[in-house]
């Protein structure tokens, strides 16, 4: 049977600058807000990110950005960035954020199905984003070049970078935007326009914009919040609260958290550029950093890194961990070594598609366990079981949740939309997972979904499989994911053309060859024929973000085994995960 949060809370009727900022006017504090990690000279307040947010809305509106056109920003973390974020919303456009580690091909690939008509560009990723445009016919005069942020703050930006325009063109004088406006919301189906496109594979296939609504993000932030509030020590907790962002910006994760949750408490929030575990442990006792948002391999290098022990992390007062699964020994082993009773590791479970986060925990509890949470207001879960049936009493089954903060879907993909959400409103996460009995807390126990998660980054095995495809020595191919030392690669199962398998079994004897992730020792790895796993793999790393590199091996089929598939030709996703945790994986 469907159950129910235990709480209900208002959501108001308003628009997402509206939640965050109250109004276009309205007095807002003028305390360092989002502030560089590494040069803190540089930051904003509240009022300076409405006003900065306000001068880009403006800026946007005087190029021809329209309403409903979307802009898409390729950069890492900058204090800029909830700037390019919001002033796009404000000009009732949507944002979406690319990876700052695509190629040149998948930047290719979100720029054609998000349609955007402006790309802003980081300065260091500038030729990567030439080549993308250039593919698609995207013209060089709808691209900007934003820096670390530093020049425009000053006020002295560059006229140009390389010959294209420097993202400060998109900001007229502070005075001339004080009287801009954005839209405010009268009713509830004025929320359902989409605010932001963040790009996940979902259950199955590539990667798709996933429409987040006004609604949707106002609802999540408050229903984190209220989750957090319930705790006595909240008004104290926020007061002194100082957050570090090295979770990109461009994930549903780090930007609910810190482009909009934490500005909108006043959370001042350090800004790291790019991420380094050890610069991340001198901001934490630097800056005194209170509360930490985590993955859990940044949780377990916490408790397992030497490095730890040579900084001051004791001001840390909570930590959350979401975005993969973290097992219970390792959260208590948090707890233990880092929290040191003080708090505790809190998981919380998350997806792009609702938002940012459905189940998180009443911090009010006094257990740690490998669950993730209960449901968050406003929210209603349900388990269904193989075949379609609901099931209860701690049996196993497809997690599906129905709430506010749910998708309006994919962006121009109704048939996967469809796929995954159902017409009265329920999403299928394809998540394995059981409510336990008595408590309700909810444990994540598998993946039904192709999806791999690779240190909480996406891995699309659809996106790595048409890829394979297109070598030519390979004839059918298949990626899944495989946890080697509690951490998730991809590993691909090859079929190679006829030619390719008689020289491969010139080789290897026929055998197949599993090739050993970390050396890639395999007989086949010394080959120099252009269809060894080792060159393909190699061949894919150049065509891929590094996250989605074959690190966790190949292994060449013979072709009279095959890939598993069903009869409809689907390849058998369990068989293939259950042969590489036999193969390589943990126990
Ligand atoms: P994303 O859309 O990138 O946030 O990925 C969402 C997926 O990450 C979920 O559907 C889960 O498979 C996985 N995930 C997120 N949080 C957790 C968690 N706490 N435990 C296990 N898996 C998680």
């Amino acid at each position: 049977m469907p159950w129910k949060s235990r709480w209900t809370i208002p959501i108001p009727t308003q628009s997402l600058p509206s939640y965050l900022f109250t109004s276009p006017t309205a007095p807002l504090e003028d305390k360092p807000l989002l502030i560089d990690a590494e040069y803190p000279e540089y930051y904003l307040t509240q009022h300076t990110y409405r006003e900065w947010s306000k001068r880009f809305a403006l800026g946007l509106q005087q190029a021809g950005f329209q309403p409903g056109d979307r802009l898409l920003l390729y950069s890492g973390n900058t204090v800029l960035f909830p700037v390019i974020l919001m002033g796009t919303i404000m000009a009732g456009g949507i944002f979406s954020g690319a990876n700052p580690t695509y190629v040149a091909r998948e930047l290719a690939y979100q720029l054609q199905d998000s349609g955007a008509t402006f790309l802003i560009t980081a300065e260091s990723s500038l030729k990567t984003a030439l080549d993308a445009a250039d593919s698609t016919g995207f013209s060089r005069d709808s691209i900007y070049v934003s820096d670390d942020g530093f020049s425009t703050l000053r006020g002295n930006p560059p006229e140009s970078i390389d010959g294209l325009k420097h993202f400060s063109k998109l900001l007229p004088p502070a005075a001339s935007a004080t009287s801009l406006t954005w839209q405010d919301f009268s009713s509830r189906s004025q929320m359902d326009r989409t605010a932001v496109l963040n790009y996940s594979s979902g259950t199955t296939g590539v990667p798709k914009g996933v429409e987040i609504t006004h609604l949707n993000y106002i609802s999540n932030c408050l229903q984190t919040e209220y989750m957090a509030a319930l705790s006595p020590d909240y008004p104290t907790l926020v007061k002194r609260a100082r957050g570090l962002s090295f979770l990109p910006m461009y994930h549903a994760y780090g930007q609910t958290h810190h482009c909009v949750s934490s500005p909108k408490k006043g959370i001042p929030v350090y800004v790291m550029r790019k991420f380094d575990f050890v610069s991340m442990l001198q901001y934490i006792e630097r800056y005194r950093i209170t509360s930490l948002t985590l993955v859990p391999p940044i949780a377990v290098a916490l408790t397992k890194r030497p490095e730890v022990r040579e900084y001051d992390i004791s001001s840390v007062t909570s930590a959350g961990c979401g975005a993969a699964p973290l097992g219970r020994e390792s959260a208590l082993d948090f707890d233990r070594t880092v929290a040191r009773g003080g708090y505790r590791l809190r998981q919380g479970w998350g997806m792009t598609e609702i938002t940012c986060s459905a189940i998180g925990w009443d911090p009010r509890s006094g257990i740690t366990s490998g669950a993730v949470g209960e449901l968050n207001p406003n929210i209603e879960g349900v388990i269904v079981g193989e075949e379609g049936r609901e099931v209860g009493g701690q049996e196993r089954g497809e997690l599906w949740v129905r709430g506010p903060n749910v998708m309006k879907g994919y962006w121009k993909k109704a048939e996967a939309t469809a796929e995954t959400k159902t017409a009265d409103g329920w999403l299928k996460t394809g998540d394995i997972a059981y409510r336990e009995e008595g408590s309700g807390l909810i444990y994540i126990v598998d993946r039904k979904k192709e999806l791999i998660k690779v240190k909480g980054n996406q891995v699309a095995p659809a996106e790595l499989e048409s890829l394979l495809l297109d070598h030519p020595a390979v004839q059918d191919a298949a990626v899944v994911g495989v946890v080697i030392n509690g951490e998730e690669l991809p590993r691909a199962y090859l079929v190679l053309q006829p030619k390719e398998q008689q020289q491969d079994q010139g080789q290897d004897q026929g055998q197949s060859h599993p090739t050993a992730p970390a050396s890639w020792s395999s007989s086949s790895s010394s080959s120099s024929l252009s269809s060894s796993p080792r060159t393909i793999a190699a061949w894919l790393a150049e065509r891929v973000a590094p996250h989605k590199r074959l690190a966790g091996g190949v292994v060449v089929v013979p072709d009279t085994e095959g890939i598993p598939k069903n009869p409809s030709g689907k390849i058998l996703r369990k068989v293939l995960r259950e042969r590489a945790k036999r193969e390589v994986g943990d126990a």
